[in-house]
């Protein structure tokens, strides 16, 4: 039996008929650019998240950047991110001019550790992007705290937790800005790019939507340099279907998550917080011996992931600029995660070939 990481196929055929239907209505309608299915989109997150402002862009990656920016984030400053996070998160750190402050991470969450967070601030530190990673929320109550003490702004890197609650509310409406990826294998995935930012702030909105359209507050009228950087229409139709699967996906995640969570023996499950709502993005064990367990794995049909083998601080652009931190949480982190499938696409007999497979591990 094969288990895939992810499933987009069975995804598409699932909902085929409303995909098709709404792709074609975008192509005939002739908009492509900033129409009313992007409009429609933006307002339809806003809602379900809970905030003022949507504004959609190309990528994850331009909504961390250009929230950035919005922020005033410019050479000189520091900004503090995780060291155990997609790539993204710091390098637009880089692109702002800025320098990236590297923390490590708690090793129950894999989340951005608060204490230490703390401990890096300095004169220098403009904001903090904490990152809900895997889909678990991070300690927001306690970066908050810190991030008003010492006058920081706020950016959630919420790209692999969209839909996901700390304390009953939706992470992405927590901070200043909160950045959402459409990357197709994220759980609500486009098909090709797509992102957005979300705030309650009139001026963060009203200075990512000129900084998205080459600075421009009007036809022909440039405030700023901005980047070009919209969402399309066919994109955006096909994430207002999908946005209405969102939630039975998302349930469906944690299902799989509490099967796994009450039946695997030997590895070292998740760790989910009290006051969270998880939506797993990855489901993320940890193994002594992961390049055996793995290939172990692989030679019965199932697909793992490593997300992420090395931390950024051990990245080769950043080792070059003279980066010798130590964060001995997050190293460890690299060596021994490993990413389970998850996507709410399996069937029981896929999960259950997982949970045999693996408990008949011998090493
Ligand atoms: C996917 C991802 C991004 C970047 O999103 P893109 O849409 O691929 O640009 C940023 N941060 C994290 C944590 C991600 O998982």
């Amino acid at each position: 039996m094969q288990v895939p990481i992810i499933d987009l196929k069975t995804q598409y055929n699932d909902i085929k008929a409303e995909l098709d239907r709404a792709v074609i209505k975008a192509l005939s309608e002739g908009h492509y650019i900033n129409g009313p299915e992007v409009k429609k989109f933006e307002e339809e997150i806003a809602r379900y998240l809970g905030v003022k402002h949507a504004i959609a862009l190309n990528s994850g990656t331009d909504a961390l950047y250009l929230s950035l920016r919005a922020c005033g984030v410019k050479a000189g400053d520091e900004v503090i991110v995780p060291a155990f996070t997609f790539f993204a998160t710091a390098e637009t750190v880089s692109m702002c001019g800025a320098k990236p402050v590297f923390c490590d991470i708690r090793p129950d969450t894999f989340n951005i550790d608060p204490a230490m967070l703390e401990k890096l601030v300095t004169a220098r530190t403009r904001a903090v992007i904490p990152v809900h990673l895997y889909g678990q929320p991070a300690d927001m109550d306690s970066i908050m705290n810190i991030a008003r003490q010492k006058g920081l702004r706020v950016i959630e890197d919420n790209a692999q937790a969209l839909g996901a609650e700390y304390r009953g509310k939706k992470t992405g409406s927590l901070g200043d800005a909160g950045c959402i990826s459409f990357y197709p294998t994220k759980n609500l995935g486009a098909a090709g790019d797509g992102g957005m930012v979300v705030t309650d702030s009139d001026e963060l909105s009203a200075e990512i939507a000129m900084l998205r359209d080459h600075g421009s507050v009007k036809k022909y009228v440039h405030t700023g340099i901005g980047v070009c950087s919209r969402l399309d229409e066919v994109q955006a139709a096909v994430l207002r279907v999908k946005l209405k699967y969102l939630e039975a996906w998302n349930l469906k995640r944690r299902k799989n998550a509490k099967l796994l969570d009450s039946m695997l023996k030997g590895v070292g499950l998740p760790y989910t917080e009290e006051h969270v709502s998880h939506v797993y993005h990855q489901y993320t064990i940890r193994h002594p011996e992961r390049e055996k367990f793995a290939g172990f794995l692989k030679d019965n049909g199932i697909m793992t992931g490593v997300h992420y083998p090395a931390p950024l601080h051990r990245q080769e652009v950043y080792l070059k600029a003279g980066y010798r931190d130590i964060l001995p949480e997050a190293e460890k982190a690299c060596r021994e995660v490993l990413c389970l499938p998850i996507h709410p696409e399996l069937s029981s007999e896929q999960l259950n070939h997982m949970i045999i497979t693996i408990n008949n591990y011998r090493g």
